[in-house]
């Protein structure tokens, strides 16, 4: 089986490119039906879904708008935590029908924080695109109107997804080996 190395980190292929591809042309068409005469505007959020949205968005062959947001991550002076604040977005998006195109859903608190800041500006309606989702995972109940593929509760990178900042830039995407020693080829 082909593996990757990333810093420290050993991955092992786990979606091949063929079978991603398929999925994305799948939601794609979906996107399609549900969305044509619409003219929607894709949020894809950088950086993870750079690769995802690129791909969909060629497959997404009717009139639409494309504006990346980005999530500004810093620790709260609360108890709260960690504070996610949506930055970049620069489209007017009242009235207009919103496809948040996303990398993956893990818990899911990513998601519900968006979609929170993203319904104070009156969309005239939002859907969640995700590539990936883990329902093993999921904390909280959020709408995911496309999902190309559902995975196990582990740590992937590639085709978008990154390991510290590195492995971003894979066709295939790759699963953590938990125990390199026991890896065979
Ligand atoms: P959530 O708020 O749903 O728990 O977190 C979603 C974010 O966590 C994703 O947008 C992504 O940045 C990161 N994340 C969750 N699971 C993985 C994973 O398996 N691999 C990578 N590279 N990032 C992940
Ligand atoms: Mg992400």
């Amino acid at each position: 089986m082909e593996k990757l190395q990333v810093k420290d980190k050993t991955f092992a292929i786990s979606i091949p490119e063929a079978e991603i591809q398929k999925q994305v042309r799948r939601v794609a068409a979906e996107i399609v039906r549900d969305l044509e005469g619409k003219h929607p505007l894709f949020l894809p959020v950088l950086n993870g879904a750079f690769i995802f949205a690129a791909d969909l968005l060629r497959e997404v062959n009717i009139p639409c708008e494309v504006s990346f947001i980005k999530l500004a991550s810093y620790q709260g002076t609360q108890s709260t935590g960690e504070i996610r604040e949506v930055i970049g977005l620069q489209a007017d998006i009242t009235g207009r029908h919103i496809v948040i195109v996303e990398d993956i859903i893990d818990s899911g608190l990513t998601m519900a924080h968006m979609l929170e800041t993203l319904q104070a500006h009156n969309p005239a309606s939002i859907s969640v695109c995700a590539l990936l989702v883990k329902p093993g995972a999921l904390k909280v109940e959020i709408p995911i109107h496309y999902k190309c593929m559902e995975i196990p509760n582990d740590f992937i990178v590639g085709y978008g997804l990154d390991y510290d900042g590195d492995g971003r830039n894979t066709r295939d995407i790759y699963t953590l080996v938990k125990d390199p020693e026991l890896f065979s080829e």
